[in-house]
């Protein structure tokens, strides 16, 4: 039985903030211009699409920047501008979501998960190993939940067994490693603008190169038809000329309305960071005392932007931690387990994802068993996260 007096958390942790008026107004006037595909332009225009290209590959400070309609197809994209093939192995994290394996298996290519440290990133020694044995010339990295491993290192490794690195930054928008920021490392950078990641246009993603060569086939994967001059952070006409022969149109564009809606947000970007970290560490701090549990250290090379937190409960059993999970949401604290043999809403580990091989990952494991995870919505304030840590720390207390 619940103690009647026990503190309940009443907040929604799925609840964003809402569009700024600047966005809402510049959706309103794209509406009411009737052109919402990116190729529809009045004489003399800019539309919102090559915009927010142009405006996004400034804040990262990539020569390139292609908006497509999602993370997924940003991933998909890149991996097909790099030729890889059906059959083709390609290494990628254990530990990632869903959408970052069904990425390569969407080209028919066959996932090779890489270990995952305790630390959550991925595990050096083992891509060192794998990058030479695995037949792979590609890394999808996925830079999951925002943890950064030493970047410096992972593209050693990388150049020197050849392989082209492709980074999903679905949780590292607006992240850095030794001031680079993340997506700028390998040869393409993915990012996502769904809902549930750091700027929101309900579904969205952008993709940045330096790479003239991959980006000319990128714009011409998403659907650019004979309009890619209409791009304007792309290479120039002569990196087109034989591609456009050779590239399959996969449609996946952007359109205008959510281009507007996202433009205004990228000024946003650094604020969100700061209160995204002010939630982070407010919770650290208060669960710095809590028995049981072992926070993830933060490295000093890493800029990070604390859009979701996890920590791990090191030799629980299943059931005690199934225990806590239920305690505290009955107190309104949403954690989500990795642990769990079923995959549950967004959370999924590698053993469901059976179109690939069954692969034998004792490290990555042993990890997500004792893995919980919390989102942290814009929409919380600090006293919120206070809040949460100490539930969580009661609660942990009491198992
Ligand atoms: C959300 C997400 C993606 C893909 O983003 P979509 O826009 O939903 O396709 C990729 N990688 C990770 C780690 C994600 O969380």
């Amino acid at each position: 039985m619940m103690d009647e007096t026990l503190e309940v958390f009443t907040g929604n942790f799925t609840q964003q903030e809402p569009i700024s008026e600047a966005g809402i107004a510049a959706a309103v006037a794209v509406m009411r211009s009737g052109r919402l595909h990116r190729y529809n332009i009045a004489p003399g225009e800019i539309d919102e699409t090559a915009a927010l290209e142009v405006d996004f590959a400034t804040y990262t400070g990539a020569r390139y920047c292609l908006a497509v309609a999602s993370g997924g197809y940003a991933m998909r994209c890149a991996l097909r501008a790099l030729g890889v093939a059906p059959g083709e192995r390609v290494l990628t994290n254990a530990f990632t979501l869903a959408p970052v394996p069904g990425a390569i298996a969407a080209l028919g290519a066959e996932p090779v998960l890489v270990e995952t440290t305790e630390d959550l990133v991925i595990d050096l020694e083992d891509f060192a190993d794998k990058a030479t044995t695995a037949g792979a010339k590609v890394l999808l990295l996925s830079h999951m939940r925002g943890h950064i491993c030493d970047m410096d290192r992972l593209m050693e490794i990388a150049s020197a067994a050849g392989i082209t690195v492709v980074e999903d930054c679905a949780h590292t928008m607006g992240a850095a490693w030794r001031g680079t920021p993340s997506g700028r490392f390998g040869a393409v950078g993915c990012y996502s603008t769904q809902t549930y990641k750091h700027m929101n246009s309900g579904e969205g993603g952008l993709i940045v190169s330096d790479d003239p060569v991959l980006m000319a086939r990128m714009i011409l994967i998403s659907g650019s038809y004979m309009l890619y001059h209409r791009h304007r952070a792309a290479p120039g006409p002569d990196y087109f000329e034989t591609a456009k022969y050779q590239m399959p149109n996969v449609s996946g564009r952007m359109d205008n309305l959510r281009a507007a809606i996202l433009r205004p947000q990228i000024a946003e970007l650094p604020d969100r960071a700061a209160r995204w970290n002010g939630l982070y560490r407010a919770l650290e701090a208060g669960l710095s005392a809590a028995p049981g549990l072992r926070l993830i250290p933060r490295p000093q090379d890493e800029a990070f932007v604390g859009s979701s937190f996890q920590f791990l409960l090191p030799g629980w059993e299943a059931a005690r931690i199934q225990g806590l999970v239920a305690r505290c949401a009955a107190r309104g604290v949403e954690l989500k387990w990795f642990g769990a043999a079923e995959p549950v809403a967004f959370t999924s580990r590698h053993q469901s994802w059976r179109y690939a091989p069954a692969q034998n990952l004792p490290r990555t494991d042993r990890l997500l068993s004792a893995l919980l995870d919390l989102r942290l919505p814009l929409t919380f304030h600090e006293a919120d996260a206070v809040a949460i840590a100490r539930i969580l720390d009661a609660e942990l207390r009491r198992s």
